[in-house]
């Protein structure tokens, strides 16, 4: 099987009726970057920025930020590169910005720490522009966006950014911005978020932690944590019909799109593209150059009918046996 998986690294996405499903990549490492490309990896759906902040022991300078960001946009140009703004709080904390909580993940996290924190995010914003300089390539993300006034001020915040470096002499490159889609709210103000990006991409991890209030990284209730869960499947859906009454593409950078039997499901739902990790890339792939656009909407019209997560399961693992 392995070597057959190492025959598809260059083969592209392409569903045996001949629907394009890009694969991108869920990265912050620069160490990624080769074997993602040798896979194929149509760019980087998420790059979590968090982690060059981690290794530090302080926010790092504009300075400092730019070649980080540089480097991952050069590797992979012409293909776009996603940075994701600073999303700390919750499970990813920075040793040198301690936050008490007893509710953590219901606290102050993601975009609500960098809207607060507008130095660091404009550093953060003007960091990733310079680095765009002269490619073009890059799409900005914001996480945890939970209203449209949320959104507002960060772009508005981008575009202050944008106007500073303009004023410094700079000239920028083109660039596309989106929202993460991963708290419950998103869901239902899909297309008016969408109206005001170029994109959204569905954070599974979180998503579906806040929609069945399951803590994604305490093992107690690990069984309750159901990515199939008719209610995630329902939002899913949700988001990619609000998605395309603004005409905005929808993608997914949570884990869900690793698993072969969510994939056929995204398939189904019309999802635009799918971001992995590395080590997901192929597998991903496979599933989607072994099914039909129209068997994957079939299967997901099924699914959506089932009201246990089980179900859902056992109907598409049933799918992926029987397609080898
Ligand atoms: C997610 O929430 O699905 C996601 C991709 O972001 P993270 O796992 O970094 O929270
Ligand atoms: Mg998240």
């Amino acid at each position: 099987l392995s070597e057959g998986l190492n025959a598809l690294a260059q083969e592209p996405a392409l569903t045996p009726d001949g629907r394009l499903m890009p694969i991108y990549v869920n990265t912050g490492l620069l160490a990624d970057v080769e074997p993602a490309l040798k896979c194929g990896a149509e760019g980087v759906g998420l790059y979590r920025t968090e982690f060059p902040f981690m290794v530090r022991d302080r926010f790092p300078s504009e300075e400092a930020q730019v070649p980080t960001y540089r480097q991952m946009l050069a590797a992979f140009y012409p293909r776009p590169v996603t940075l994701r703004t600073l999303d700390i709080g919750g499970d990813k904390p920075l040793p040198y910005f301690p936050v008490s909580e007893d509710n953590p993940f219901l606290g102050w996290r993601g975009i609500r720490v960098t809207l607060d924190h507008p130095e660091i995010f404009l550093t953060q914003i003007r960091a990733m522009l310079r680095a765009n300089v002269g490619l073009g390539n890059l799409r900005v993300m914001f996480p945890m966006i939970s209203a449209v006034s949320e959104l507002d001020e960060a772009c508005r915040l981008l575009g202050r950014a944008a106007d500073e470096l303009r004023e410094e002499g700079l000239v920028m490159s083109s660039l596309q911005v989106g929202v993460m889609i991963e708290v419950p709210s998103a869901v239902y103000l899909a297309e008016s978020l969408a109206r005001r990006v170029d994109y959204l991409s569905v954070g599974t991890n979180d998503l579906v932690q806040y929609l069945l209030a399951v803590d994604r990284n305490n093992s107690r209730v690990a069984d309750l944590y159901r990515p199939l869960h008719p209610a995630v499947l329902q939002a899913l859906r949700q988001a990619r019909e609000g998605a395309r009454r603004a005409g905005k593409p929808i993608y997914v950078c949570g884990e869900m799109a690793s698993d072969p039997a969510a994939v056929i499901l995204l398939m189904g739902m019309d999802y635009d593209g799918l971001s992995v990790s590395v080590a997901g890339l192929t597998r991903v792939k496979w599933v989607v150059r072994s099914f039909t656009m129209d068997a994957a909407r079939a299967l997901t019209d099924e699914a959506l009918t089932l009201e246990d997560p089980d179900h859902v399961r056992e109907l598409l693992n049933g799918a992926l046996v029987d397609a080898g």
